[in-house]
């Protein structure tokens, strides 16, 4: 089975686009011939990534983004659809941490970190499930949660709580949402190098957690592919609040 291949002709909506994974997905989707949307509040980097696409021959549009804004969600899906037409996948993506030890933490990089991954990644769900209920079109979500989600670690209490959130709101999402043909799953990553973490993994404790990763390596970006195209294609028709983990194997005991 050509996965890339079910993916052809279908309107992929990805949050976080300007971001590392974000980015990567959508150059995967464009190149397996996806009609793509990105979409973050970083207008000069989307429009770097619509350029390179557009280049290569992919089809690829911008709009502007902010998760923890209602309205702003709702405008992008609007001009998402108005050019390119009715979206078939969303890629909840958007994500931020704000490490600290639950001790030093301030209130208000909690609510930061809630607000954007927990509340932004519900608003995104909650726009493309009432669209895709109006419309009776049916579709398919795959939030972009993480093994701390369900993996305790230190000092970064509200991202891995709100990825656990996460998790718990795809399965509840895809209980309530199966009655209107929307599928949603989640797709768990382990340590991938990116923006988000580059500069912890130059520090001892990022070392040593590489260490214990089994494979011995952080992830790269193309480790997650098969995983995201098999949950947004219907080569997993009949999969809906699972949760995928792509991470290397468990990590050891320190
Ligand atoms: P990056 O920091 O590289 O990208 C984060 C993206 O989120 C950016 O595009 C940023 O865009 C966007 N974003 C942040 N806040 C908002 C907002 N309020 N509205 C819209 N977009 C927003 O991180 P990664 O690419 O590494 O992470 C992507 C996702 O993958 C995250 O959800 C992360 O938790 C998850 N993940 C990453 C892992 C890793 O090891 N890298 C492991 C497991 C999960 P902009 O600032 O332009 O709005």
């Amino acid at each position: 089975m050509d996965l890339g291949a079910l993916v052809s002709n279908k309107h992929v909506f990805i949050t976080g686009a300007s971001g590392g994974l974000g980015a990567h997905f959508a150059r995967l989707y464009a190149s397996c011939g996806a009609v793509v949307t990105v979409a973050a509040r970083n207008a000069g980097k989307l429009a770097e990534l619509v350029a390179e696409l557009q280049a290569k021959g992919g089809r690829a549009h911008a709009v502007s983004l902010d998760v923890t804004s209602e309205e702003s969600v709702a405008q992008a899906f609007a001009a998402a659809e108005a050019a390119q037409g009715p979206v078939d996948v969303v890629v909840n993506n958007a994500g931020i941490s704000r490490p600290a030890l639950a001790m030093d933490l301030s209130a208000a990089d909690f609510d930061e970190v809630v607000n954007t991954n927990l509340r932004g990644a519900w608003l995104v769900c909650a726009e493309a499930g009432r669209r895709w209920r109006d419309a009776e079109h049916g579709g398919v979500i795959v939030n972009i949660a993480s093994i701390t989600g369900y993996r305790v670690a230190q000092a970064i209490l509200p991202y891995a709580a709100s990825k656990a959130a996460v998790i718990h709101m795809t399965k509840a999402l895809a209980l309530e949402w199966a009655r209107h043909g929307i599928r949603v799953n989640a797709l768990a990553p382990g340590y991938i190098l990116t923006d988000l973490n580059r500069d912890f993994f130059e520090t001892e404790p990022g070392k040593a957690m590489i260490r214990r990763v089994p494979m011995r390596r952080l992830g790269k970006e193309a480790d997650l592919d098969g995983a995201i195209l098999l949950l947004s294609t219907d080569a997993s028709s009949w999969m809906t609040g699972e949760v995928i983990t792509v991470d290397g194997g468990h990590l050891e005991s320190p």
